[in-house]
């Protein structure tokens, strides 16, 4: 299973798709990817092969920012409709998720018991947790870090707002995740292989951060909310 997202210039759909492809080695069951532009969201995604999403995706829909996930089924059989991306009842938050949110029942039973679940995955209440903090009053920065606060368990999660063009939210805690640096623009990996033809730069989220991350700058926060700083790595890779 895999992550991969990028945000910057370029068209988003051909990066996110041949870094999945690169993430194929870890095995997955579905893949993914939700995509960003003036018209709205755009999501694409199929059970089996990189080469069945591949069959379903409008080429001609251009973006330059998005999201793309590879599933290893562990809550909801593999199918389309558990497949992520998974999408908030108001379409306005979108996410993939790497991992276990070991609390899922008690939250949909709770917090959520208002909400249609659209799949049997766990995951899907990130995405409801975060349009129930908005509507409750928080800033999406806020209401984000609120929900990693909440869930509990293993996570690698990009977030899409689909009325912002400019951000992607990022959680880590016991999932691996890297953040990839280049000249305008960002990527998302849970390995740098996925995107080391767009840079050899990045930067290791520690368990319990968050990231929010725009073409040309991020910010990186502990839970409590402090910024953290942190120094890039270059992979080198051996020919
Ligand atoms: N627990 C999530 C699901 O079953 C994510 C699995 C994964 O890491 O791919 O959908």
């Amino acid at each position: 299973c895999g992550i991969v997202g990028y945000i910057g210039h370029q068209d988003v759909k051909d990066i996110l798709v041949k870094g999945l492809e690169k993430l194929e080695y870890r095995g997955y069951d579905s893949a993914g990817i939700a995509i960003l532009n003036n018209e709205g969201l755009h999501i694409y995604k199929e059970q089996g092969r990189i080469a069945a999403l591949r069959e379903v995706i409008d080429w001609e829909q251009g973006a330059s920012l998005g999201i793309g996930h590879t599933r290893w089924a562990t809550h909801g059989k593999p199918s389309r409709r558990n497949s992520h991306p998974h999408t908030s009842t108001s379409g306005r938050f979108t996410v993939v998720h790497n991992g276990v949110i070991e609390n899922y029942q008690e939250l949909k039973e709770h917090d959520l018991s208002h909400v249609a679940f659209a799949s049997d995955t766990d995951t899907e209440v990130i995405a409801h947790l975060m349009e129930h903090f908005v509507e409750n009053g928080l800033r999406i920065e806020e209401a984000f870090r609120q929900v990693l606060l909440t869930i509990k368990g293993s996570y690698a999660i990009a977030l899409l707002d689909s009325q912002d063009e400019d951000t992607i939210y990022v959680g880590k805690n016991k999932s691996p995740l890297l953040i990839g640096l280049g000249q305008d623009f960002h990527v998302i990996a849970s390995d740098a292989m996925a995107m080391l033809s767009l840079t050899n730069q990045f930067v290791e989220l520690m368990d319990e951060e968050m990231v929010i991350l725009r073409r040309d700058n991020k910010t990186i926060l502990n839970l409590h909310g402090d910024i953290m700083q942190r120094r890039p790595f270059q992979v080198k890779l051996d020919a």
